[in-house]
């Protein structure tokens, strides 16, 4: 009997789930034959896989380094500790808490440092770019803090600071979110901590999208900046699925006891160790170089799209990102997406600035180009996908055009592959 306990725990998936591992398998095969233009995704390396599906997952680990509510801590200790050592390098702080288990976790662990229920925050509008956790009435952001919220100017669809002030003296909030999720311009981090110590106020920057520029150093960093910076590490930093804080030391403490045991409990250690060689790889010069190359292709796609006459929100791009408004097409954002699904072409639709369609059908889709970039490549692709995606908006009505499309992403998937055989 106890050989047979033993044995299941030796199964491979294949043999004791195969389902499970059938859907593995498919998956693997869907990232491998479709173009993903999903901004918010990536691809991370086999070490990052592999520390990601690790042992690690079997341990227990409440509390930090050196004082743990658990025996056996030695070794994910020093996993823990390498991760916040490397993560206080690549972004100059003072202090991190990489245990986080999701961006969302992290901005909701700073707003319980910083604040009591009821106090006012303010961050940028969802429908302009911000994100949920940001202050929107159905986040628990919104419905613990009394939140208002900034939008972007209704004629350039790009951040003024003078409005974001004028917003901010009628508010008063307690608290500024800068950062974003759908707008493609750098952000002034500095004109936004001026707001924020004219009004008492502390000022939150999320980075969850460009930590992977602020890494790399292509961005400006808002870590000396800001009280709090709270970041993902999945998306351009190229780690596995998770958040992280990073702060100033004075709020070090308020901030880990705020995540634990404030709002979570067991880290996950093989998160944390996978995130440990995310920053090891962020701190090489590659890194650097396949930054560049996120930027160059986004502008790239950018330019490629507006000489095939679509209308860029802001008229391009910073970052890894480009909002496109498809007014001028006759197509929605929902219609675009399903239709290049079809076609192994993987975009989210997104709301534009003041779009005047719902946010289950509105007008835009989000495009970007990090895990493209993962995949090898470059400018030109990047300008055969954006008249790709034109013949296929174009000739939405005609089937055999269409199948010609698919077969050139098929081939282009080919020649990048995903994942070695
Ligand atoms: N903050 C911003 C700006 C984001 O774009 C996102 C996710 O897209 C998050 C926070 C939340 O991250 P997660 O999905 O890991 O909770």
């Amino acid at each position: 009997m106890n050989e047979k306990v033993k044995a299941v725990s030796m199964q491979s998936l294949q043999f004791s789930d195969p389902e499970i591992a059938t859907i593995l398998d498919e998956e693997k095969k869907r990232q491998q034959d479709s173009l993903n233009l999903i901004a918010s995704e990536n691809m991370v390396s086999g070490a990052v896989l592999e520390a990601q599906g690790s042992v690690l997952t079997n341990k227990y680990a409440e509390g930090y380094p050196d004082a743990r509510y658990y025996g056996g801590c030695f070794f994910v200790d020093h996993a823990e500790k390498l991760a916040i050592s490397r993560a206080k390098e690549l972004f100059a702080a003072g202090h991190v808490n990489v245990q986080p288990h999701s961006g969302t976790s992290a901005n909701i662990a700073a707003y319980l440092a910083l604040l009591n229920p009821g106090d006012r925050i303010m961050g940028m509008n969802l429908s302009h770019g911000g994100h949920l956790t940001h202050g929107s009435k159905i986040n628990i952001s919104g419905s613990h803090f009394h939140s208002f919220s900034y939008g972007v100017d209704r004629d350039t669809f790009l951040l003024n600071i003078d409005q974001v002030s004028e917003k901010a003296l009628e508010v008063k909030p307690k608290l500024i979110i800068a950062g974003a999720s759908a707008y493609p311009r750098l952000i002034d981090f500095e004109g936004f901590k001026e707001i924020a110590d004219d009004l008492g106020a502390y000022l939150l920057v999320d980075i969850a999208h460009t930590a992977g520029f602020i890494a790399a150093g292509l961005h400006p960093n808002p870590v000396p900046v800001a009280d709090i910076v709270t970041a993902t590490t999945h998306k351009t930093l190229r780690g596995p699925r998770g958040g992280m804080i990073l702060c100033q030391d004075k709020y070090a403490s308020v901030i880990d006891k705020a995540v634990f045991p404030g709002m979570q409990g067991g880290p996950l250690m093989h998160i944390i160790a996978a995130k440990a060689v995310a920053f090891k790889e962020a701190k090489s010069p590659g890194f650097i170089t396949y930054l560049e190359f996120v930027l160059a292709n986004a502008k790239a796609l950018a330019r490629a799209l507006t000489d095939l006459g679509y209308d860029l929100v802001t008229g391009g791009t910073d970052t890894h990102q480009v909002l496109v408004d498809l007014s001028n097409k006759y197509v929605s954002g929902l219609e675009a997406e399903t239709l290049l699904d079809r076609l192994n072409i993987c975009v989210n639709k997104n709301a534009i600035p003041y779009d005047k369609k719902g946010a289950n059908d509105p007008s835009g889709m989000r495009l970007g180009t990090p895990t493209l970039t993962s995949r090898g490549m470059g400018p030109d692709q990047m300008e055969e996908i954006a008249s790709l995606i034109d013949q296929a908006l174009a000739g939405r009505h005609n089937p055999k055009k269409l199948e010609i499309i698919k077969q050139r992403v098929g081939s282009l998937c080919q020649e990048f592959p995903a994942y070695s055989k």
